[in-house]
């Protein structure tokens, strides 16, 4: 029998990290104010603690929770997105960080990348998020995929949902050779063949806006919740980490945005814990 040459590494519980900036949005900002309505749904009496496939939430280390980062308006927000995240992976546990807009996966991704090589990340959105730079800048949320393949911080990139690609976003997407599944071509899960370590960064504005309206922009023509649990139900381990972001409660009249929100986290945590 072979035997693997390295050893595991042995992944931890996840733990729930807040990020509440939204300074590089583009459009309306809201999304700090987002991680205590996830947190508050996701312990909500609205439903049980078990996951789809099968986890309690509810038992004693399921996951922890690491509160939300602060100063986050400050000139070093993503020093301190990177240090935090450095300092979970560097404990051995796995961040899933409640934002924010869709930018600090850059610098979540520079602690993260730089510590597990061969990271495949995963990305749910509407949006390619792949500008060189937008309206001047180069951290806004419409341009962290562009950040982190300049870094190759990621070995591999698949964009799933995304149905807003135009003539530049295109061109980048061919120049760091991202693999891009448009709305209108999902794939069975399989056919992605994906493989761990994998990454999950989920903009929730890759579901039909209808179904999730908390969100800075409504870009028609989305996932159904149930698709995209699917796809999260078919990810490989280990997950070594996951964010989800652009969650906008100025715009969640209802409350119910903030529910589906915690639906998805409640998932990852049930892929992350469980094998
Ligand atoms: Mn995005
Ligand atoms: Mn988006």
């Amino acid at each position: 029998m072979k035997r693997p040459k390295r050893k595991p590494y042995p992944w931890g519980p996840p733990i729930l990290l807040g990020i509440p900036l939204d300074h590089n949005s583009s459009f309306l900002r809201g999304s700090a104010d987002a991680p205590p309505l996830i947190r508050a749904a996701l312990r909500s009496d609205a439903w049980n603690p078990w996951t789809e496939t099968g986890i309690d939430l509810a038992f004693s280390g399921a996951y922890e929770d690491a509160g939300d980062l602060n100063e986050m308006e400050s000139n070093d927000a993503f020093q301190r997105i990177e240090r935090a995240i450095a300092r979970i992976v560097d404990a051995k546990k796995r961040p899933l960080s409640l934002g924010g807009d869709h930018s600090i996966t850059f610098p979540i991704l520079c602690a993260l990348g730089k510590r597990v090589p061969g990271i495949t990340l995963v990305h749910f959105d509407a949006h390619p998020d792949l500008y060189a730079d937008y309206e001047g800048n180069p951290h806004s949320h419409a341009s962290p995929f562009a950040r982190v393949m300049e870094k190759k911080l990621v070995s591999r990139l698949v964009q799933i949902g995304i149905r807003t690609l135009n003539a530049h976003q295109r061109e980048q997407a061919k120049k760091f050779g991202v693999e891009i599944f448009e709305i209108n071509q999902l794939p069975e899960p399989p056919k992605l063949k994906l493989a761990g370590p994998v990454y999950v960064s989920f903009d929730l504005d890759v579901l039909e806006p209808g179904l999730a309206p908390g969100i800075s922009h409504w870009e028609a023509g989305g996932m159904t919740t149930r698709e995209a649990i699917r796809y999260i139900h078919a990810l490989p381990s280990p997950i070594v980490g996951a964010d989800l972001v652009e969650f906008n409660p100025a715009r969640d009249r209802s409350g119910l945005t903030a529910m589906v929100a915690a639906k998805i986290v409640k998932e990852l945590l049930g892929k992350m814990i469980g094998r």
